[in-house]
């Protein structure tokens, strides 16, 4: 079911997802099957994201604008910027303005009875990105290493840079549009934000060196052939 052409991307957004599970091979956490205390309403995502997840064979049976439907008339979070807008005004070293920060109650329509995602391989880089060192289950708080935190801006910026012409927003609004209108610009009715592209990173002057390593090590990744991922990135900060 794909409802925007972008085949393309979708290899390219697939490698970046291939690239991140493979580099968090380097830390240890203790989320595991069944965990789904960060499965909740408020998962954000790019347009391209939402199109890739649409892709799940789980969508083939199911009347999703029927769910879509009622899921997005409550409450949920929907967020003011993009990630690299809020970049982009981080590197300016201007005040950010501030968020809305209402919160939906609830946990995401695609858990299922057991706590397990049912589009696990489609699922966008906000649930990807979730992780400990510490269990959360039982009201404590997720714990990260402060590089991996750096590590995940960077990604959830290059995947908006990817999609830099469309949209990003509250993975249920953003799933809406597509499914009812197939549209992927924001309107004044469809809650959606522009994505812009990659401003810079923000990287703190201890990080610069790890951070370097890490992003020739995503350069270098291979889409397929002889493409890297290098071949869809600015060129500028990635050597
Ligand atoms: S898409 Fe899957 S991993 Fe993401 S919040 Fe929903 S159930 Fe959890």
């Amino acid at each position: 079911m794909i409802y925007v052409d972008n085949s393309n991307k979708f290899k390219i957004l697939a490698a970046v997802y291939s690239f991140y599970d493979q580099f968090l091979k380097g830390f240890s956490m203790v989320c595991k099957p069944g965990c789904h205390t960060c499965c909740t309403v408020n998962i954000v995502a790019t347009s391209l994201e939402a199109g890739y997840l649409l892709r799940s064979s789980f969508f083939d049976d199911l009347d999703l604008k029927k769910l879509l439907f009622s899921a997005t008339a409550r409450p949920i979070y929907r967020p003011g910027m993009s990630t690299n807008q809020i970049a982009d005004i981080c590197l300016r070293q201007e005040e950010i303005p501030p968020d809305r920060v209402e919160h939906g109650e609830g946990a995401c329509p695609f858990l299922d009875q057991k706590g397990l995602c049912n589009v696990y391989e489609h699922r966008p880089f906000a649930c990807r990105a979730m992780s400990s060192t510490e269990v959360c289950q039982y009201g404590g708080e997720a714990e990260m290493e402060p590089f991996l935190v750096t590590v995940n801006l960077a990604i959830y910026q290059i995947i908006e840079h990817l999609d830099k012409d469309r949209t990003s927003g509250n993975l249920l609004d953003v799933l809406s549009e597509l499914v009812n209108t197939q549209s992927i610009s924001p309107g004044p009715g469809n809650r959606l934000i522009s994505n812009m592209a990659l401003p810079g990173f923000l990287v703190t002057p201890d990080e610069q060196g790890r951070f370097r390593a890490f992003l020739r090590r995503l350069a270098d990744f291979q889409v397929g052939g002889d493409t890297t991922l290098g071949a869809f990135l600015p060129q500028s900060g990635f050597r």
